[in-house]
């Protein structure tokens, strides 16, 4: 909660103005530069994530939900093994970036959508392009991976990283190793991230906030994993 210093009146921690006498509650934030909001969330993330929610333009959300969406689409490649199925590099390469982009887009809304409505039924006040801006730039990590880690992967092992034949852990078992890690070391990153925006757009509870991401994300990985099974 925010108290309003000229009437009191306690306010929506994420409010500008006091709704009940308009004064400044705390300063406004027109738009949001790309670079410095996305080191901001590197350095500073629940002061980036606030900045952010109280913003009142969410710039790069749709750029950014696209560039992870490369990042998600390729995971998605590695955990169904596509690499099998697609032996041109090019055409795998292809598939993937494009594709990718809308996937981004399907996936952040997805799961804005499910956090939305956790914090709808709480009654916390808070709108879905909000939720929408903190969700994709809590990508940031996976975009800084899919950026530097995935093109070592793919110069590394070509499509047999996203397959098992031949296997990519007989072909160069450290390297597989290695990378895997270090992939898994950048989702981590961004799943904290995560939580520290949902838990900065609630206000306070870490272990719900931790639920409410924890839900969000197996129900939409299972609706996700459910239509490609039904395409494919
Ligand atoms: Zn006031």
């Amino acid at each position: 909660m925010l108290e309003c210093s000229v009437c009191k009146t306690q306010n929506h921690h994420l409010a500008i103005n006091c709704s009940s006498c308009g004064g400044y509650l705390q300063q406004k934030i027109e738009t949001l530069d790309l670079f410095e909001t996305a080191w901001m969330v590197v350095e500073h993330p629940s002061k980036a994530f606030h900045k952010i929610a109280i913003s009142t333009h969410k710039n790069y959300i749709l750029f950014l939900s696209a560039l992870a969406g490369i990042g998600f689409l390729f995971s998605a490649f590695w955990f169904y093994k596509i690499g099998d199925l697609i032996f041109s590099l090019l055409r795998f390469l292809g598939i993937g970036i494009s594709a990718g982009i809308i996937f981004g887009e399907v996936i952040i809304f997805l799961l804005s959508i499910a956090v939305w409505l956790f914090l709808k039924a709480e009654r916390k006040g808070v709108k879905f392009r909000q939720v929408f801006a903190v969700t994709a730039y809590s990508s940031i990590p996976i975009i800084i991976s899919a950026i530097i880690i995935l093109p070592i992967e793919i110069l590394t092992f070509g499509t047999h990283f996203f397959g098992t034949n031949p296997s990519p852990y007989l072909l160069k078992p450290l390297s597989y190793v290695v990378l895997l890690v270090i992939d898994g070391l950048f989702g981590l990153w961004s799943l904290i991230l995560f939580l520290i925006a949902i838990k900065q757009l609630r206000g306070i509870g870490w272990l719900r906030s931790a639920m409410i991401e924890f839900i969000s994300i197996v129900v939409v990985l299972l609706l996700i994993h459910n239509i490609l099974r039904f395409i494919f």
